[in-house]
């Protein structure tokens, strides 16, 4: 009888970084369960966390590469996926360009290192400048408000969650996300934890959220408002002269700008759009700005809408006029264990364009909802062939049926993904993705936005099976593929040349500890070591906690971290600024002139009533993990979570009944689905999950489909923040009818 091990790992599967005890045995999973020695998460897991295992022993899950072959998807070599590739989507790249081949990146590849560290190199491999990401249906808001404030777009301040005594929290749901652009295992432990020693959290949402029940005090508002109403607390706080920079006094440049911009967002002149009191904008004001430790959070309800970058900025106005960004207890700045050296540099947009509506370029990619369009409409240009990676598009990006529209007329398509899906069933040729339990894993999107610093490895479980290319090769075959390298190139030679590329910046850059050092020296201590390990390792080594190659004796290195399977913590996080912004004046830019002129836009929602007709918002559920893993039985069963939230006022007013159907349309599509009366959601608002819709011909989820629920984005349309390429998926008009 074979004995029961434990492997310790970091569940890989949202932004919480929690950390798992994996008992297994014989080749089976027996049980996974959080590890109570965890450094950060002890002990917190949530329901996805335990179905690693079942991930990875789901029969749909692909094993092999597929082939389109007469409409059918037939298993195929490696060699033969890599030859067909070569044959039909090179020879669009050599006659129309490298534009013709867009790529479309998923949520999924910020949580892989093959993600993090190779896509890099294969965006640049490609020379496509048709690069679309999920993050223009999520965050790119807050990247751009930070690269305006504070120089660089992923210098993003995260709420001291453990020294806060006051939270006040936007459009974020945590109790059901487990937290978002903020990492920390068990937000609802912590949340509490402010209560209970006496500070106070309080949740502005549409919804009264499984967070907004928790909270002290839960004030609704209209969706798509946030913007209005956070430039109303400002006004206050710039009216009442209760502005506070604490130790960033002499750092901050544009105060008067920003006053003066928001002079004519009273609470009184918002509050009919945004639905909440003057009284009570005045006291929150009063309240955070008198908080001994505050932080304002915002989050996806607040970046999905038409002032999502507006409303991201507003957020960290609010942070630094109240003297709490930096700060203990308020907005503070991770630091890493891989971080490296940042320049200080102008942040610019608009580098490139749209096509078809000239919609500008944002840290390197466009608008996800220009994808349909760039695909479609006619001209040389166009994009002809598609390259995804690790995401579903048909079910998570705007407007659904167009997508469908736009993939069907491809001329090739390739897609890295574990399952044949709503999107990869459009594919000439699927490349299988690795599961979490086959690849090592440390965190490195997330270590950069957690409430603490801590680092963490964590070693594959399992090997690959026999044959099976890691996703970092897959990616480095490809891109030499795709651009005429041939479909068998040297894997090593390729990455000795990606690692080359870092060290050769490294020891060029005067701010690197490695600064002047040799390249081969390098090279020579890594042992030989080939892959993302590799990386992970010099970055460690050469972070702000690394051992500099034995210079700092002691220091993070991937061989101190393989010896703490439970992690290493190093400690709450500590003021970096002004000495590390990357503004090019080594100042806080308060007032963006960007975002200062965009306020034009939102004095013209101000008076705004909220009118007669419904809106549509979206919501989180801790057992969905956005559209991926609706194909594991134990997260999908039970009651029908895909329905339409409604207020019992609106029900009666429309005439359906509890868990009767309904019609919900927009001007890009309809759905059918069943409603969920509620009095959480605020009269003349409308609730539906995204990432369902598992009912199309040809995907191959055999749990998924027999609860397809629908596509929330068949009602989302290509509308968009403007500064940031943002979709808009709070806030649709919709027309709800009984069906
Ligand atoms: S909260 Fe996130 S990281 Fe933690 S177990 Fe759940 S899915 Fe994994």
């Amino acid at each position: 009888m074979a004995t029961t091990q434990n492997h310790f790992r970091t569940c890989p599967l949202c932004e919480a970084t929690c950390g798992l005890e994996v008992s297994h045995a014989n080749g089976e999973i027996v049980r996974i369960r959080g590890d109570r020695r965890d450094v950060f998460s002890h002990g917190f897991i949530c329901p996805k966390g335990s179905t690693l295992g079942k991930l990875d022993q789901d029969p749909d899950r692909l094993r092999t590469p597929l082939i389109r072959r007469n409409g059918r998807h037939e298993p195929a070599t490696w060699d033969e996926a890599f030859s067909h590739i070569e044959k039909h989507l090179t020879p669009l790249v050599a006659e129309h360009g490298p534009n013709a081949v867009g790529l479309y990146l998923g949520n999924p590849n910020v949580h892989s290192m093959s993600g993090v560290l190779y896509l890099r190199a294969f965006v640049k491999m490609l020379r496509s400048r048709n690069v679309f990401t999920a993050a223009t249906v999520d965050q790119m808001p807050k990247h751009v408000s930070s690269g305006y404030m504070f120089g660089h777009p992923d210098l993003i301040p995260v709420p001291d969650l453990d020294r806060t005594s006051y939270l006040l929290m936007l459009g974020a749901n945590p109790h059901q996300s487990n937290g978002s652009l903020a990492t920390a295992p068990d937000w609802p432990g912590r949340l509490r934890a402010i209560s209970e020693r006496g500070g106070r959290v309080v949740v502005i949402d549409p919804r009264r959220t499984e967070t907004a029940k928790d909270a002290d005090e839960h004030i609704p508002i209209r969706p798509g408002t946030d913007a209005l109403f956070l430039a109303a607390v400002g006004q206050v706080i710039f009216e009442e002269t209760l502005t506070d920079f604490g130790h960033l006094a002499d750092a901050v440049d544009g105060v008067d700008d920003v006053a003066a911009a928001l002079l004519p967002f009273s609470p009184e002149t918002v509050e009919q759009a945004c639905g909440i009191s003057a009284a009570t904008t005045r006291r929150i004001a009063r309240e955070l700005a008198g908080a001994d430790g505050a932080a304002v959070y915002g989050r996806i309800g607040t970046h999905t809408t038409e002032f999502g970058t507006l409303a991201s900025w507003l957020v960290d106005v609010l942070n630094v006029i109240t003297g709490n960004i930096d700060s203990p207890g308020g907005a503070m700045f991770p630091r890493p264990a891989h971080e490296q050296p940042r320049a200080r540099r102008e942040f610019v947009v608009g580098r490139w364009a749209t096509r078809v509506r000239q919609l500008p370029e944002t840290r390197g990619e466009l608008p996800v909802s220009a994808l349909a369009e760039e695909i479609l409409e006619p001209g040389e240009d166009r994009i002809r062939g598609l390259i995804t990676i690790a995401g579903n598009p048909v079910l998570s990006t705007p407007d659904g049926g167009r997508l469908i529209e736009a993939l069907g007329s491809l001329d090739f398509m390739v897609c890295l993904d574990v399952y044949l899906n709503e999107t990869t069933r459009h594919a000439d040729v699927i490349l299988p993705g690795v599961t979490p339990l086959r690849r090592p894993h440390y965190d490195f999107a997330f270590y950069g936005l957690s409430v603490r610093n801590v680092a963490n490895y964590s070693p594959p479980l399992y090997e690959l099976e026999e044959g099976f290319l890691d996703e970092w090769e897959t990616l480095l075959r490809l891109g030499a593929t795709v651009t005429g390298q041939g479909s068998d190139p040297d894997i090593d030679q390729l990455d000795d040349a990606v690692f080359a590329t870092l060290v050769g910046s490294a020891v060029a850059d005067p701010a690197s500890p490695v600064h002047g050092r040799s390249a081969e020296e390098i090279f020579a201590a890594t042992n030989g070591g080939r892959g993302p390990e590799r990386i992970l390792d010099f970055l460690l080594r050469t972070g702000p906690y690394g051992d500099r190659y034995g210079k700092e004796p002691g220091g993070i290195s991937l061989a101190r971290l393989m010896e703490s399977p439970h992690g290493v913590d190093l400690g709450p996080l500590q003021s970096r600024l002004p000495a590390d912004l990357c503004t090019p004046s080594g100042r806080v830019q308060l007032g963006p002139a960007a975002l200062l002129g965009d306020l034009k836009r939102l004095r013209q929602a101000m008076g705004r009533s909220g009118g007669d007709g419904m809106v549509l918002i979206g919501r989180r559920h801790v057992r969905s993990n956005n559209s991926w893993m609706h194909n594991v039985d134990v997260l999908v069963k039970g009651k029908t979570r895909c329905t339409l939230q409604i207020n019992p006022e609106d029900a009666a007013r429309i005439g359906v009944e509890p868990e009767g159907m309904v019609k919900v349309s927009s001007s890009a599509g309809a759905v059918v689905v069943p409603v969920e009366v509620t009095e959480d959601i605020l009269e003349g608002v409308v609730s539906l999950p995204h990432g369902w819709g598992h009912d199309l011909e040809g995907s191959s989820l055999s749990v998924a489909s027999e609860r397809p629920g629908v596509n929330s984005n068949r009602l989302s349309t290509g509308a968009m923040d403007p500064m940031s390429g943002n979709a808009i998926l709070n806030g649709i008009p919709v027309e709800v009818v009984p069906a």
